[in-house]
């Protein structure tokens, strides 16, 4: 089961359903990964700070060994994590990623977040209130040494993450702009539906790609009083009358909002569940219904940033 493509605003074309890797434990993710390229995954969306790039960078070596999948056949999405936004840490945070991943080019790289923090071993530096030390550095520097990565081709295409649309709009309107990002991943789901940025980067000709498309029931800090929108009875309903289940709802949900959805599973039943989502059509009323549900609910709220100068999600959109 292979997934359709979207074409980014460069030409590109990137799978519409990739394989989330976040919390893909070590021992797990490998055989995760092997197995979706077997069955038709195509795009894995990575991170340094998921710290399971080698283990994965593994995984694929094998499979094009093999000859079960060729380079330019995979789209390999990885981010620059924010203890690296200085200018002089951005090509040594991507050779780092190049290193583990055991690639020579990235098809897309993305700036993780808006905010930069103090730069060191320590992934999450926080203060004794246990609040993220920033960095004093501003993202459109690093927005700059990521274009850099561009013109000597450790990367094809450049994008963002978790950046509201006044971010967007400041990348955008910056003097010199050389590359425009083809992509925003934000948290998107029926309860955080991200209407107005999601219009605003498609009016922009930026894709938008969502993460934790589950509601990313198995994040750290969930607390039992929290919705699980994979329990949702509305989303239950219509998964039954389409003989599909609730994960493949919510992830049809977002294609036909012309989204990309990088679900994450590491087990065999559920990674094939989730790209076979291409045989079934949600009509306009289903749609409808499943938008009503939004309730501005945010499951990744990183809030040991929020007095981050560049935290996002004080914004409207
Ligand atoms: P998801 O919403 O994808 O949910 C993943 C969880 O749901 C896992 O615990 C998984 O368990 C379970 N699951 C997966 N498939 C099914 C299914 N078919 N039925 C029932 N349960 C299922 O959460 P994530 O937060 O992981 O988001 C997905 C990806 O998005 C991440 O892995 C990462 O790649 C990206 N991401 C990016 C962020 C960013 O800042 N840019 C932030 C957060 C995520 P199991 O593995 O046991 O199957």
């Amino acid at each position: 089961m292979a997934s359709p493509c979207m074409e980014l605003s460069n030409k590109m074309k990137m799978p519409v359903v990739g394989l989330g890797t976040w919390q893909a434990p070590p021992g797990k993710v490998g055989e995760a990964v092997k197995y979706a390229i077997d069955i038709g995954y195509r795009h894995f969306d990575c991170a340094h700070l998921y710290r399971n790039e080698n283990e994965i960078g593994n995984a694929i070596q094998q499979k094009i060994k093999e000859g079960a999948v060729k380079r330019e056949d995979l789209f390999i999405v990885t981010k620059l994590w924010n203890t690296f936004h200085e200018r002089s840490l951005v090509k040594v945070a991507c050779k780092k990623s190049l290193d583990a991943l055991q690639l020579d080019y990235f098809d897309l790289y993305l700036m993780h977040f808006p905010m930069g923090f103090k730069a060191g071993e320590e992934l999450n530096p926080v203060d004794d209130k246990g609040m993220s030390i920033p960095s004093d550095t501003d993202f459109l520097d690093t927005w700059e040494a990521m274009e850099e990565l561009v013109d000597c081709g450790l990367v094809k295409a450049i994008g963002v993450s978790n950046f509201n649309h006044e971010q967007i709009e400041r990348v955008l309107n910056k003097p010199g702009l050389k590359y425009k990002p083809v992509n925003n991943q934000v948290e998107c789901h029926p309860y955080l539906t991200q209407e107005k940025l999601i219009k605003y980067c498609q009016s922009k000709g930026i894709a938008v790609t969502a993460y934790s498309p589950l509601g990313s029931p198995n994040r750290p800090w969930a607390k039992p009083e929290e919705p699980r929108l994979l329990d949702d009875p509305k989303i239950k309903e219509i998964a039954a009358s389409h003989h599909k289940t609730p994960a493949q709802v919510l992830i049809r949900f977002l294609i036909q909002r012309d989204m990309s959805v990088v679900p994450k599973s590491d087990k065999p039943q559920r990674i094939q569940e989730n790209i076979k989502v291409f045989d079934f059509e949600l009509s306009k009323k289903e749609m409808d219904v499943i938008s009503s549900l939004n309730r501005n609910w945010r499951a990744i709220a990183v809030l040991q940033a929020v007095n981050h100068k560049d935290y996002p999600f004080k914004a409207e959109y």
